[in-house]
C-alpha cells in the first residue's frame, strides 16, 4: 500500500500513513468533538472539545500502529521479513515479505494484533477508573473510557474468523494444521472473508433503511465491500499458489541479465545499450556484481532530451530499496505478492552473495501461467523436500 506520509523506520521496517489515515482522524475527531463528547460533558468550550476529539482520534491511531508493530515484531521472531506498517482508511497494514513457514508461526503472528488491542483496552479502561477516581474532569474520563471501548471493539472485530482479519489467520492455521494444505487452508479462510463482508454489507444496507442509521451504516458497507474484494484477491493467489507448488524463481528468471554501471550517461546508454538489446529492464551494479538500482525503458524515456547527456542512469534508477530482489530458491509464489511498484512489475534475483543473477519480468510469469495451463491437472515437477507432500494423481495412485 502506498504510503503518503512516512513516519520514519522502525528496525527496517517502512511506517507511514496512507492519505486515508488523515480522513478517518479527521472524522473521528469530528464525531466526538460535536456528538459524543458535548453530550457527556455539556457546556465546555468548542476548543475543549476538539482538542479532546483530536486527542482520541491520534491516540486511536497510535493504538492501531501499536496493534500492527506487535504482529511484525512476533513475525520478525518467526523469521518472517516484514516490509512496511502502513495506516489507512480502514485501519492498519502490515505487509510481509514471506509467508509463515508453519501453521504455529500463522497463529502466533495473527494472534498477538488482537491480544495487544485488547491489552490496550484494559490498559485504558484502568486510566479511566483512575482518572475519575482522581477526580479527572468528564472529558478527559470520557477520552480514556473511549479508547478502553474502540481497543476492546478493535480486538474483537478482527477476531472474527473471515481472511484478511487476524481471526482469518488463525482460521486458516487451524485448517492449515489440520489438514497440511496451506493452500487449501488459505481458500477456505478467504471464503470465509467473502461471506462475513457480504453479511457486513446486507446489515449495513438493513441498518441503513431501517433505523436511517447513517455514517455507521456506510462503514459497515464499506468495511464489507473491503472484505469481498480482499479475500477474493487472497483466494485468487492460493489458487494460484496451488498451481505453482514447488516452482522456484529460478525456474522462472531469465538468468545473466544485461546490466549496466550506474555512472553511465543516459544518452551513452542509449546510444550503446538500449537500441542494440531488446530488453526493457537493466539492473545497475557496482563493481562487485551488486544491485544498486534498476533502470527501465519507461524511466529512460521519461528524461528530457537535453538532460540525457548530463545526467547519469544512478540518477533516474529506481533505489535497490524499491526494487523487488528475491533469491533463486525462494517459491515464485512468494515473490509475485512484491512485484509491484518502482520496478514496473520486474524482480530482480540475487545470490547469497548479493550479485544479480537474474530477472523476473512480467512476461516470464505469464510464460509460466500458460505452460502450467497446459499441463492441466498435473502437477508441476515437485522439487526436493516437495516430493513427499505431492498428491497423488488419478494416474499415480498409490496401491493400498
Ligand atoms: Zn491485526
Amino acid at each position: 500500500m502506498r504510503q503518503t506520509i512516512r513516519l520514519g523506520r522502525v528496525a527496517g521496517i517502512r511506517i507511514g500513513l496512507n492519505g486515508g489515515a488523515l480522513v478517518i482522524v479527521a472524522l473521528l475527531a469530528a464525531l466526538l468533538a460535536f456528538g459524543q463528547l458535548p453530550e457527556l460533558d455539556p457546556g465546555r468550550s468548542a476548543v475543549a472539545y476538539i482538542t479532546a476529539g483530536i486527542a482520541a482520534a491520534v491516540l486511536f491511531l497510535a493504538s492501531i500502529l501499536a496493534h500492527e508493530l506487535a504482529h511484525a515484531a512476533v513475525a520478525k521472531a518467526n523469521g518472517v521479513e516484514v516490509e512496511a506498517i502502513t495506516l489507512w482508511l480502514l485501519g492498519g497494514v502490515a505487509e510481509l515479505k514471506t509467508e509463515p513457514r508453519s501453521p504455529k508461526a500463522e497463529l502466533a503472528i495473527a494472534v498477538v494484533g488482537p491480544l495487544s488491542s485488547g491489552v490496550l483496552g484494559g490498559v485504558f479502561g484502568v486510566a479511566a477508573v483512575g482518572l475519575s477516581t482522581a477526580g479527572a474532569g468528564d472529558l478527559t474520563v470520557g477520552v480514556a473510557t473511549y479508547l478502553a471501548m474502540t481497543n476492546v471493539a478493535l480486538a474483537v472485530f478482527n477476531l472474527v474468523p473471515a481472511a484478511p482479519l487476524d481471526g482469518g489467520r488463525v482460521l486458516r492455521a487451524a485448517v492449515w494444521r489440520w489438514t497440511g494444505d496451506r493452500d487449501r487452508a488459505s481458500i477456505a479462510a478467504a471464503r470465509a472473508g467473502r461471506i462475513f463482508g457480504f453479511i457486513l454489507i446486507v446489515a449495513g444496507v438493513g441498518l441503513a433503511l431501517l433505523l436511517q442509521a447513517g455514517l455507521g451504516s456506510l462503514w459497515w458497507v464499506l468495511l464489507g465491500w473491503f472484505l469481498v474484494q480482499a479475500a477474493a484477491a487472497e483466494e485468487e493467489r492460493a489458487r494460484l499458489g496451488r498451481k505453482l507448488h514447488g516452482v522456484r524463481v529460478a525456474d522462472v528468471m531469465s538468468p545473466r541479465p544485461v546490466t549496466a554501471d550506474p555512472d553511465t550517461p543516459v544518452a551513452r546508454f542509449i546510444d550503446e545499450v538500449a537500441f542494440t538489446n531488446r530488453h526493457s529492464t537493466y539492473p545497475l551494479v557496482d563493481a562487485e556484481g551488486r544491485l544498486t538500482g534498476l533502470v527501465t525503458l519507461n524511466r529512460i524515456r521519461a528524461v528530457p532530451i537535453e538532460q540525457r547527456s548530463v545526467r547519469r542512469l544512478a540518477d533516474i534508477a529506481c533505489q535497490p530499496d524499491e526494487v523487488p530482489v528475491a533469491r533463486p530458491e525462494e517459491p515464485v509464489t512468494d515473490l509475485l505478492p512484491r512485484m509491484a511498484g518502482c520496478a514496473d512489475g520486474r524482480a530482480v534475483v540475487v545470490d547469497a552473495t548479493g550479485r544479480v543473477v537474474g530477472l523476473v519480468s512480467p512476461s516470464d510469469i505469464s510464460r509460466l501461467m500458460a505452460v502450467s495451463d497446459l499441463r492441466g491437472s498435473q502437477p508441476y515437477p515437485l522439487l526436493g523436500a516437495d516430493l513427499n507432500a505431492a498428491p497423488t494423481t488419478s494416474a499415480g495412485r498409490r496401491p493400498s
